[in-house]
């Protein structure tokens, strides 16, 4: 570190070189993450130096968040009960502000596995939950922190988890399910209603992982029950920080009832608060705010205009893909594409040097992933085809 502090113009020549080693979102048919709202951005400047971590500091970010909360679970069917005990929340509906799917994920397996060991109880015995072999690399992260087994069902031939591999992979000492709104990979739903079942009758918690998909599936056009529609779902991931167009990190995490949130906590002995059931300390209110600004100003209304332009994009693009001869592996079911080309490795590596496109590749089989966000445009997507038919021809 330097010993004399460096002039605001030096540093900030300095920020801008470096800014421009990023890539910016054009030509990125990667990522799930967009350029955030204006609106977002915005909200977020003027709740900058807010800390979450000590909510009786900062009440006007704690109640900031507690309205992104009630509408997110609205947006997810929570069912309405008033609780007076609940402590977390008065109503059904309870859950925080994260910083994304991965922090979600875990702390609603982490929840799982306070209330099945409460009290010393099934100590020795090595838990387990059974996930879709889609999961998200979060759940490595899981099964390492946790010390709990974590089992990958099979899938079927749409990429939907197999529920008789899940209903085989259940033992004793399998404490929760978790289903897929939205894998990463192939965009796909699975069968969260079969799943609910499978949790019900084994009295299971199943979490649902919507962290791409919470903003995408309530505004399609075809239904698909994957919330707390669903009687047996426990708790949900959602990001706002993906198709919900706030800045990062906006993650949220989201339980049928404050009896699992309650699971979470820890006492704060110097904090305003008594006792925190977040896994970070120190957390953005700027994200509350962000979030709360942008889902108040697009409405369901606008949530709605920026799926469909995604999902136009992905019809153009599957529809031009398959004029080319290349198949996507499934229908699409949201702004995911996994499209089969010969030597899928090799075609990625060449659409990045010699054209500057982002693209990924699916696990297995291998084939090119594409998200359409909303900061891909029509001309993009034609340019981005002539690009990979050049590539393939020379193949
Ligand atoms: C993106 C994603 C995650 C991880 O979210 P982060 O915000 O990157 O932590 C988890 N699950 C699914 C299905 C995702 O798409």
């Amino acid at each position: 570190m330097n010993e004399q502090g460096l002039s605001e113009k030096e540093i900030f020549s300095y920020l801008e070189d470096v800014k421009s080693e990023d890539t910016d979102y054009y030509r990125v048919l990667s990522s799930m993450c967009t350029q955030p709202h204006r609106i977002a951005v915005e909200a977020h400047r003027l709740f900058i130096e807010a800390n979450l971590g000590d909510l009786g500091l900062f009440a006007g970010a704690y109640r900031l968040e507690k309205e992104v909360i009630q509408m997110l679970g609205e947006l997810l069917h929570f069912q309405y009960v008033e609780i007076p005990s609940g402590e977390s929340c008065k109503s059904s509906v309870c859950g925080y502000l994260t910083t994304g799917g991965t922090e979600s994920n875990i702390q609603a397996i982490r929840s799982m596995k306070n209330l099945v060991t409460e009290g010393g109880k099934r100590a020795g015995d090595v838990l387990n939950i059974v996930v879709p072999e889609s999961a998200h690399f979060s759940f490595d992260k899981v099964a390492n922190m946790m010390g709990i087994e974590v089992k990958r069902a099979l899938l079927d031939s749409e990429f939907r988890v197999d529920i008789e591999s899940v209903e085989s992979l259940i033992d004793a000492n399998t404490i929760g399910l978790v289903g897929i709104a939205g894998n990463t990979e192939f965009g796909q739903v699975d069968p969260i209603e079969e799943l609910s079942k499978l949790a019900l009758e084994n009295e299971l918690f199943l979490h649902v992982d919507a962290a791409f998909g919470g903003f995408v599936i309530p505004f399609l056009e075809k239904p698909y029950f994957f919330d707390f529609k669903v009687p047996g779902v426990t708790s949900i991931a959602i990001d706002p920080h993906k198709m919900g167009l706030s800045t990062i990190p906006s993650g949220a995490l989201l339980f049928k009832s404050p009896f699992f949130m309650d699971s979470l906590k820890v006492n704060t002995p110097y904090l305003t608060t008594k006792s925190q059931f977040t896994l970070t300390g120190t957390r953005s209110g700027a994200s509350a705010a962000a979030t709360y600004a942008v889902m108040k100003y697009l409405g369901r209304e606008g949530y709605r205009r920026n799926v469909q332009y995604c999902m136009q994009l992905t019809a153009k693009l599957v529809k031009e893909a398959r004029e080319l001869g290349f198949e996507p592996l499934i229908e699409p079911v949201m702004n995911v594409v996994a499209l089969r080309v010969p030597n899928p490795d090799l075609v990625r590596e060449q659409l990045l040097t010699k054209f500057s496109w982002n693209v990924s590749i699916t696990r297995s089989p291998r084939s090119l992933r594409l998200v359409l966000m909303p900061h891909n445009t029509a001309h993009d997507i034609e340019e981005f085809l002539q690009d990979l038919r050049k590539i393939t021809a020379e193949l």
